[in-house]
């Protein structure tokens, strides 16, 4: 591979989400010159944001939670400034609630290491004490395992004989929060990486949500951020193709412009993987499956609504039963008392051939009817559909996750869907673009040329 100094030409990242700009932050710490082409007309991927004309309010593609311990991601929001603009339920305190039911407490304490987290679990009254202590042992038994075995969630679940109320009432919204999954689309490997950064260190037990829409915190922050830094940001700049001659990235090719590169780091979604390479390339590096990868739906509906009494005021609360999954309450700045209500439909490529009004209708049917005693209708809504908002990584999958250094001289893959450790998550899309950056680095390196 080339050179990485100013006389020679740039470091491409392709691909301005999460991954792209963290590969991009590590490396332009080195004086590297980068360029970013986006195809958007915006840096975020899929954690972005839109205005709406309805709310007149900037809203986001989908509700993101983010977790005290994803390490890299927050390192990632530290270096752009934005990190206070989070809210953190620290240590996590999470209400359930199902039509008819009371509100049940999962919350966790302030003690020291797993204690937290164990005492929390035995006081979570939605299960029979003897369902509880069982519940402790089994989260226990995953993180301790050393060899995982080739199977799925659902697999597991029943080996270990979790109850219907462990799996409706705990397991299952964990998959759905964390994996955007049902328990038999994912494999037992991907619930093993996310119990056990959850429970890895105390940081963990907390939850963040934005205070700002998330195109505030990440897309815009990182945009000035790095053009601060010298990084050549191109938005609105789709790569057709890149150029490989003699087992060397040479460069890529863009509408009616090739422009040449020192290496190039591909960080788009593994969807795209197979519109960027010719199927040589695809051939080269990738295995065949990665030709359809799976995808998994998320569906945000966001209302509004003028009153007093929100039917809830948690920042993040479990529903049961439902359609949907969680509800999200915000009080916004305004004269007059004024809630937003946003609640979030995992895995739901079930409800993609529904109309977004009939998605919309059933929202706030079903919040009239976990809570009776609210009537209000919203005086804005909104339906945000993102069909391929995550992979799900079955049992086969995560065997074919590629590595970011690939056969290629000079070609890097990012992206929350390479071998991270991790399932696709933010954390994962941050630490894949840290190791690519990384791999880039140490491969210019031995040439002895960096
Ligand atoms: C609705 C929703 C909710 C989610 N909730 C959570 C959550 O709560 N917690 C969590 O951890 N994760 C969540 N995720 C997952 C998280 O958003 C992703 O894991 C992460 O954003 C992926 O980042 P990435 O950089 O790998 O990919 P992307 O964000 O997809 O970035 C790839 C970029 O490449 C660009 N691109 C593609 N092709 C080209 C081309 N040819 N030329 C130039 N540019 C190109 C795309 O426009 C895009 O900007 C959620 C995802 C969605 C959609």
């Amino acid at each position: 591979m080339e050179s990485l100094s100013v006389n020679h030409p740039p470091v491409a990242i392709v691909g301005g989400g999460i991954a792209g700009i963290s590969a991009a932050f590590h490396l332009s710490q080195y004086g590297v010159p980068i360029v970013i082409f986006e195809q958007g007309n915006q840096l975020g991927g899929r954690i972005r944001s839109f205005y709406d004309d309805g709310f007149d309010a900037e809203l986001d593609w989908g509700v993101h939670i983010v977790a005290g311990a994803y390490t890299e991601f927050l390192r990632l929001l530290r270096a752009l400034g934005t990190d206070k603009e989070m809210r953190w339920i620290r240590p996590l305190h999470l209400p359930f609630k199902g039509i008819g039911t009371p509100t049940y407490h999962l919350q966790f304490r302030r003690l020291p290491g797993i204690l937290g987290p164990l005492t929390g679990f035995l006081s979570y009254r939605a299960l029979s004490f003897s369902e509880r202590l069982r519940l402790a042992l089994q989260l226990l038994r995953l993180v301790s395992k050393k060899h995982v075995p080739a199977i799925s969630a659902e697999t597991w679940l029943a080996q270990i004989g979790a109850t219907p109320m462990q799996a409706s009432r705990f397991w299952d919204p964990l998959i759905l929060a964390t994996l955007n999954s049902l328990s038999n689309q994912i494999g037992l490997l991907s619930l093993h990486q996310i119990v056990r950064l959850g429970l890895s260190q105390s940081a963990g037990f907390a939850l963040g949500l934005p205070l700002k829409p998330w195109q505030r915190i990440v897309g815009d922050a990182a945009q000035s951020y790095l053009v601060r830094r010298g990084v050549e940001v191109r938005l609105k700049t789709r790569v057709k193709q890149v150029i490989i001659e003699n087992g060397q990235v040479r460069g890529l090719s863009l509408n009616g412009e090739q422009v040449p590169v020192s290496g190039t780091i591909l960080a788009v979604s593994p969807w795209d993987w197979r519109h960027v390479l010719t199927p040589e390339q695809f051939e080269l590096l990738l295995d065949r499956a990665w030709l359809s990868p799976p995808s998994s739906a998320v569906h945000s509906v966001h209302a509004l609504f003028e009153t007093e009494e929100p039917p809830t005021t948690a920042p993040m609360l479990g529903l049961w039963g439902t359609v949907n999954h969680w509800a999200f309450a915000q009080r916004l700045e305004s004269h007059q008392p004024l809630w937003r209500i946003s609640t979030v439909i995992s895995a739901s490529d079930g409800l993609l051939s529904l109309p977004e009004s009939q998605i919309i209708a059933l929202t706030v049917r079903e919040l009239h009817a976990l809570w009776p005693d609210f009537r209000p209708e919203p005086s804005k809504v909104r339906c945000v559909r993102m069909q391929y908002a995550t992979c799900p990584f079955t049992i086969n999958f995560e065997k074919w996750r590629p590595n970011q250094k690939t056969r290629v001289a000079g070609l890097f893959l990012a992206g929350d869907a390479t071998a991270t450790g991790l399932p696709a998550t933010l954390e994962s899309a941050a630490r894949s673009g840290s190791l690519a950056a990384k791999a880039l680095r140490e491969e210019a390196r031995g040439d002895g040329q960096a």
